[in-house]
């Protein structure tokens, strides 16, 4: 650790003038970047286009000998290279695509020590080869980017990741810094304890987006939502995430014909032609680019007004990341999702048919995800919260929910008294399934050979369908009125429950219907 870290933070400081021409460090990449001068090990957590390039790529120049990154995107890679390069900072990165001679002559100019950041992906920064050659560099720190995908409890697991752990042993004089848009505690306290970082300092920057407002809809002939809502933003760019590549063909040509100018983005386009759509959205000649999640990754476009959802994301850390593509330049944005019951399903069937071993984690994220959607607190509240902060408006005044604009059913605390009187009935012994069964008048043998198709709640909301009960356990859970206790998760009354069953105290429950869960295509149609 060096003691004259002033004088290095001031040098920071003309760097980030000289070199990018920013005027000030934001509030935490300021500390991100001392921590890496200092040599201290550090986790890094800033949502995207929240900075955190800058935070290490200031000290790599500000520090004696070179840097190492360590990206798991080589298209990412090449994009940042290019930047520095541009302007005038000595970077270099060495992956699969390039030739023999393109790497000797990195190689030669890493020895002369030419280069100040060098980018690499984690299976060829692990190869034995590669691990040698930069044993006899003087590199000062690694800089870890996407630091999640060590952690098999976020979204992303990469196992090529996991081998990052060594290097606090074979490079014991570098400091450890890791990046990553994903929050929540478990994932952070994993990624530290994965990386074997030394008594890191972990810093979290502000995940909320002020200037987006958002709105979570259900679909309800969905064309005609996404297209109200491109009417509302003439000219101007966005986005329209779908969840599969056959879906984003069909909205795209759907939309072209109503005179929208679109394109669509997938990983299935050849790359020449998803190239060019990319090009064509971000010199705006189309209006809007309609994608799957493939489209984004390294987008640097400022001035997206809206993007749409037309199914749910599979977990709340890429909806934050896909949604938070939409005002990057400050000014006003719109975010429309638009989900249904079949999403889940949609996802549970894409999943099932990928990484097995990471199907329960990857359920968890998309089931967090539903129950936001669901939910009924303040949209901007909820995401901020999910992330680890705290958020202290009452009424952010950019939600559907500030808004006053859930469509909520007529006379809640009837509705919420069937369901927390049947929950009672059940003596508090049984999970959500058990009681949305109950409720809908589930001929299902542990329902019948329990006697509770005797119980007086039995079959009261067999009319509302299993989707609907289901949604509203979840908006009660989520409104304090139950809670899940024990072993098997239980559903039990809270105080609140209690009195709701009096009449006393407020509750809001949205409408739910069950038809527009059975339009989604299903997943195996991409
Ligand atoms: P992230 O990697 O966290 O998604 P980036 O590092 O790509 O974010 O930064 C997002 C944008 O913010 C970039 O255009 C970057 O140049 C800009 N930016 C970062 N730090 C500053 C700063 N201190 N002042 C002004 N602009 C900044």
């Amino acid at each position: 650790p060096s003691n004259s870290s002033g004088d290095e933070m001031d040098r920071a400081h003309s760097v980030l003038r000289s070199v990018w021409g920013y005027d000030s460090f934001r509030p935490l990449q300021a500390d991100a970047v001392q921590d890496v001068i200092q040599g201290r090990d550090s986790l890094v957590v800033l949502p995207t286009g929240g900075g955190k390039s800058l935070c290490y790529q200031v000290p790599a120049l500000v520090r004696d000998g070179m840097s190492v990154v360590v990206s798991p995107l080589i298209s990412l890679m090449k994009d940042q290279v290019d930047a520095l390069t541009s302007n005038g900072v000595s970077a270099a990165l060495v992956n699969s695509t390039q030739s023999v001679e393109q790497k000797r002559e990195t190689a030669e100019r890493l020895r002369r020590g030419e280069i100040k950041i060098l980018y690499l992906a984690p299976e060829r920064l692990l190869t034995p080869k590669t691990l040698d050659f930069l044993r006899s560099l003087p590199i000062s720190f690694f800089a870890i980017d996407e630091a999640h995908c060590v952690s098999n409890w976020g979204h992303d697991f990469r196992p090529e990741y996991r081998g990052l752990r060594i290097l606090k042993e074979q490079f014991p004089s570098a400091s450890v810094h890791a990046f990553t848009a994903t929050a929540s505690e478990q994932v952070r306290d994993d990624i530290a304890e994965q990386l074997q970082l030394n008594q890191p300092n972990i810093l979290v920057g502000d995940f909320d987006r002020p200037n987006l407002t958002y709105r979570m809809l259900r679909a309800d002939g969905k064309l005609n939502q996404i297209q109200q809502c491109i009417a509302q933003h003439p000219g101007e760019s966005g986005v329209v995430y779908c969840i599969t590549r056959k879906e984003v063909e069909q909205t795209a040509a759907a939309l072209e014909s109503m005179g929208v100018r679109t394109l669509p983005y997938h990983a299935g386009l050849p790359d020449d032609v998803r190239q060019a759509n990319q090009e064509a959205f971000i010199q705006e000649k189309v209006d809007v680019i309609v994608a799957t999640v493939a489209f984004g990754m390294g987008i640097d476009k400022s001035n997206v007004r809206f993007v749409i959802h037309a199914g749910m994301p599979k977990s709340i850390e890429h909806y934050q990341q896909e949604s938070g593509r939409a005002g990057r330049d400050g000014l006003a944005a719109e975010c429309i999702l638009l989900h249904s019951g079949g999403d889940l399903m949609s996802w549970k069937r894409i999943l099932e048919n990928g990484d097995r071993s990471n199907f329960q984690s990857a359920m968890a994220s998309v089931e967090s995800m539903a129950a936001l959607c669901n939910g009924v607190q303040c949209r901007h509240a909820s995401l901020v919260e999910y992330f680890g902060q705290e958020y202290d408006s009452d009424n952010c005044n950019a939600c559907d929910v500030c808004l006053g604009e859930l469509d909520v059913v007529d006379d809640p605390i009837t509705l919420a008294q069937k369901i927390l009187s049947c929950v009672v009935r059940l003596k508090e012994r049984y999970g959500a399934g058990h009681t949305v069964k109950v409720l809908t008048g589930s001929r299902d043998q542990k329902v019948i050979q329990a006697g509770h198709d005797q119980l007086s709640t039995y079959n009261l909301l067999s009319s509302e369908g299993a989707t609907a009960v289901r949604t509203w356990i979840e908006q009660l859970i989520s409104q304090n009125h139950l809670i899940r206790t024990g072993e098997f998760q239980s559903l039990r009354l809270t105080e609140s429950g209690r009195a709701l069953l009096k009449r006393e105290g407020e509750v809001t429950l949205t409408k739910v219907s069950a038809k527009s869960s059975s339009r989604r295509p299903a997943a195996n149609e991409s």
